[in-house]
């Protein structure tokens, strides 16, 4: 095992994107929330538990006025998606014709958006658009989900650390690694 390798739990984890290369990322994107959203007034809806940081990093760099709230949904069970998206915590904010900018930490599948973004719209948001730091495109099953602002793209594998876990491990490290 390297010095910089990681365990949780019963995995290896390696080193994969560091904590200056996410900022980067995330400064990127409010730059182009700030340019696409100077008069919107946005809502960020933030899809807890794994945007938590990313959510906060970015907010500290998005210079237009905006609100910010939390939704709470789960659709992975340790490495594997269950394929079952469950609405954990409910939206507590009054979207109608609001503009909503969904933050995620990593878009799978899609199949999460494909469920939630179909809600938002039922609660008559304006326009609807995602950010998520990283996406991988050669997981995504849901054509029908864009994601407009896209950190890192990155290909099919289990990822932990800002934000993201492995059975509720490694949420709080600034870097990402991949599973061994
Ligand atoms: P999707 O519904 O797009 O398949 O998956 C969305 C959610 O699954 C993400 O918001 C994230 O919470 C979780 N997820 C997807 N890929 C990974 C990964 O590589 N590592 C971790 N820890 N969670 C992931
Ligand atoms: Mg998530």
């Amino acid at each position: 095992m390297s010095a910089t390798e990681i365990q949780l739990h019963d995995r290896y984890f390696a080193p994969y994107l560091d904590a200056d290369k996410i900022q980067a990322a995330v400064k990127r994107l409010a730059g182009e929330i700030n340019r696409d959203y100077a008069t919107a007034r946005p809502v960020f809806l933030s899809v807890l538990n794994g945007s938590f940081m990313f959510t906060a990093d970015l907010l500290k760099h998005v210079t237009v006025p905006c609100e910010v709230s939390f939704i709470k949904l789960a659709s992975y069970h340790g490495t594997q998606s269950t394929g079952n998206v469950k609405t954990l915590l409910g939206l507590d904010i009054n979207l109608d014709g609001r503009p909503v900018i969904v933050l995620e930490d990593i878009v799978d599948t899609g199949k999460t958006l494909h469920e939630f973004l179909p809600v938002l719209r039922a609660h008559g948001a304006s326009n609807i658009e995602v950010a998520s730091l990283l996406v991988k495109p050669d997981a995504l099953k849901y054509k029908d989900i864009s994601v407009k602002y896209q950190g890192i793209s990155i290909p099919n594998d289990f990822i932990v650390g800002y934000g993201l876990d492995y059975n509720g491990l490694g949420r709080n490290l600034q870097d990402i690694y991949v599973v061994k």
